[in-house]
C-alpha cells in the first residue's frame, strides 16, 4: 500500500506550461471569513511560492470542509477545494476558497521536511494548499478528482515561475497527518501533472451548475493546521 508520507515530486522548468485555465468560482459566502483564516505572505506572493501541498478533507462534503474556514475557534483554510463524486459540482468545477495572494492555514507552522526548501518551516507562507473532499478510510477518489487536482497544479505551475515542489501534507507532518492517504493515486496524479494530460479534462472548464444541491455544513471538517 502506498505511503502518503512519501508523496513528493518536483516540477522541471523545461516542461512548465504557458497557461492552464481553471473553472474556479468562489465557494459561496467565504469572503467575510478571510481576515480570520489567512495571513499576509512573508514572501513575494508570486515569486516566493515554491510548493503546492495536497490534502484530503477526512470529511464527506465540500460544505463540511468549508465549515472549517468559517468556524470561530481554530479556523483553517486552503486555496482550492475539489468536490466529491456525489456533489453536483463534481466534474464541473473546483472551488476557490481563499485568495492565492494570501497564506492559507493548511500546514502547522512547525511542520517541515529537509527535502523541501531546505527544511524551512512556516510552509503556509511559501505554498498553496489544495483540499480534495474524501472521507479517507476506504473512500476511493474519483478519476476526475485526481484529474482536477492535477489541473490545479498545472495552473499553479504556469502561474508561479519558482514553483518546484508538489507534495502531500503527510510528508510535511507525518506524526499527525496521513492525507491525502493511501487511496490517492499519486503515480497517476504525477503523470497527469508532468505530462499535461489534465488539460484534456473538458468538464473542468464547463459552466458551473446551480448550487442548490449543496449539503448543509457538517460538524467534521478538513484536516486542520
Ligand atoms: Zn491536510
Amino acid at each position: 500500500m502506498a505511503d502518503p508520507s512519501s508523496y513528493h515530486f518536483t516540477l522541471p522548468k523545461s516542461k512548465r506550461p504557458s497557461e492552464v485555465t481553471l473553472n474556479e468560482p468562489w465557494y459561496p459566502g467565504v469572503q467575510p471569513f478571510w481576515p480570520a483564516c489567512t495571513t499576509k505572505r512573508s514572501v513575494d506572493p508570486i515569486l516566493g511560492v515554491t510548493a503546492v501541498v495536497i490534502h484530503a478533507t477526512a470529511g464527506s462534503s465540500s460544505a463540511g470542509a468549508i465549515s472549517v474556514i468559517k468556524r470561530a475557534k481554530d479556523p483553517a483554510s486552503f486555496h482550492w477545494l475539489v468536490p466529491d463524486e456525489d456533489e453536483p459540482q463534481h466534474g464541473q468545477l473546483v472551488w476557490a476558497c481563499v485568495p492565492e495572494a494570501l497564506a492559507a492555514w493548511h500546514v502547522r507552522n512547525a511542520a517541515s521536511h529537509p527535502d523541501v526548501n531546505g527544511g524551512a518551516t512556516r510552509v503556509n507562507h511559501w505554498s498553496l494548499g489544495i483540499e480534495v473532499v474524501n472521507a479517507q478510510k476506504n473512500d476511493p477518489f474519483s478519476d476526475w478528482q485526481i484529474e482536477a487536482t492535477a489541473r490545479i497544479v498545472r495552473h499553479c505551475w504556469a502561474k508561479y515561475p519558482n514553483l518546484l515542489h508538489v507534495l502531500s501534507h503527510a510528508k510535511l507532518d507525518p506524526q499527525r497527518r496521513s492525507d491525502p492517504g493511501s487511496h490517492f493515486d499519486w503515480a497517476r496524479f504525477k503523470g497527469l501533472v508532468l505530462n499535461g494530460e489534465a488539460e484534456a479534462v473538458d468538464p473542468l472548464v464547463a459552466l458551473a451548475k446551480p448550487l442548490s444541491k449543496l449539503k448543509p455544513a457538517e460538524a467534521n471538517g478538513c484536516c486542520d493546521v
